[in-house]
């Protein structure tokens, strides 16, 4: 008899983004003639930039010839993407990594969700809250969470990061936390973390033997040279930490489908007897027998935003996104609403009025601007009472949405 895995039953009835979706289409249905935009999903609206398009043109003329065709490449990436990211991304922020912990992936959801198989059943995991879904959802599947009561697992530590605390997460008090996810810039917050406060969860997991999965999908979005852009400018990190990159959100990859990851050599996890692993060797390991690589093209297409030109376009759509981001501040803020986030993210995390649930805000502002936002509970305890508006959108959306919630605002 095949059984299934029951800790899938565990799983909340529906990934966040398909309720948001149901909800919209069912005012579609009512409302065939209304005209909604959306300021919801995190994905970007921008088309690829020139220097990528062109590379891949070129890399799929290559695969179209004997001696340019490419079969499976090799499970960790081609070396002239990993050169280009150690040289560009870390080498000229100080920091110094071979070329063997650089692994390319097909998009940063796969690994973060992934990389916890590495780890023992029973480890105890601790999140910011609220968060990225996909870091609880993938410890659910196996096991790791307990049980969910009040919106809540069991067995997970969210470490709160609201308007009261300044979106600063505090260190785990009691039980130490063997495992602990953060991701700055933050998504849904849009905040980000100062060099002295990830100093802070560096030494607590050097000090618990804890292992820290840093999620930097937003980091070309910082606009402040001080603020770390990668968690290894913090001494120490590479002994305790992996680091999780997306071409996503930097370079509108979100079809493309390119990221990677960093697992330094000197980061190793223990088992019962004391002995180190080396958590380097059991991710090749793992990757060598559950995954084939990124596709050829999609990794000349990463290579290229390496380039001065490629440089260049991609700055231009992510300043064009914070355009977007300064406006919404501004606009939103100027109505009087509570807003955080936006000045080193494309995430606009906002507060809702007094005596409203996130989902009610959400669906006010449907019914009445036909402006979709997330609600901010969909991740974590902690986002009740906020909502997400993305940058994405192209200006005249952006504009034409916060012309709507103008208005529906000055009617209440
Ligand atoms: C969008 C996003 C990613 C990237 O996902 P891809 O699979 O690379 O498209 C990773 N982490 C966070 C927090 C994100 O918002």
């Amino acid at each position: 008899m095949a059984l299934v895995n029951i800790h899938f039953l565990n799983l909340q009835q529906n990934y966040l983004f398909a309720d948001i979706a149901k909800k919209v289409n069912a005012f579609r249905v009512m409302h065939p003639k209304a005209d909604v935009i959306s300021l919801g999903i995190g994905d970007v609206t921008q088309p690829l930039c020139p220097a990528v398009v062109e590379a891949m043109h070129r890399a799929v003329d290559e695969m179209a010839t004997a001696d340019g065709f490419r079969g499976y490449g090799p499970e960790q990436g081609y070396d002239f993407l990993r050169e280009a990211i150690l040289k560009n991304d870390f080498q000229p922020r100080g920091v110094r990594l071979s070329i063997d912990e650089v692994f390319i992936n097909d998009g940063a959801k796969s690994d973060t969700g992934n990389f916890q198989e590495l780890l023992h059943w029973d480890n105890f995991i601790g999140v910011t809250d609220p968060i990225y879904p996909v870091y609880i959802d993938s410890n659910v599947m196996i096991g790791r969470c307990g049980t969910y009561r009040d919106g809540r697992w069991t067995n997970v530590r969210y470490m709160p990061t609201t308007a009261e605390n300044g979106f600063i997460p505090e260190l785990p008090k009691g039980r130490p936390v063997d495992v602990i996810y953060l991701c700055y810039p933050n998504n849904p917050t849009g905040t980000v973390i100062t060099r002295q406060e990830l100093r802070k969860w560096v030494n607590y997991a050097l000090k618990n033997d804890a292992l820290i999965l840093f999620d930097a999908a937003y980091q070309a979005y910082i606009q402040d040279p001080d603020i770390p852009h990668s968690i290894y400018e913090i001494r120490g990190a590479r002994k305790c930490a992996v680091e999780f990159r997306s071409f996503s959100k930097t370079a509108g990859f979100t079809g493309v489908r390119c990221g990677y990851t960093i697992v330094p050599k000197d980061v190793s996890v223990s088992t019962f007897e004391g002995e180190r692993i080396p958590l380097n060797q059991l991710w090749l390991r793992r990757q060598c027998t559950k995954f084939n690589g990124t596709s050829y093209i999609s990794q000349r297409a990463a290579e290229a935003i390496y380039s001065p030109e490629g440089k260049q376009q991609v700055q231009q759509t992510i300043n064009y996104y914070m355009q977007n981001a300064a406006r919404m501040l501004s606009v939103l803020r100027g109505l009087g609403f509570e807003v955080y986030g936006g000045e080193h993210a494309p995430y606009i995390w906002m507060r809702v009025p007094d005596g409203t649930t996130s989902w009610q805000f959400f669906e006010q502002l449907l019914y009445g601007a036909n402006v979709v936002c997330t609600p901010g509970v969909g991740f974590g305890p902690s986002g009740e009472g906020y909502v997400r508006f993305t940058a994405f959108g192209s200006h005249e959306q952006t504009e034409e949405a916060l012309k709507r919630i103008e208005k529906w605002k000055n009617q209440h």
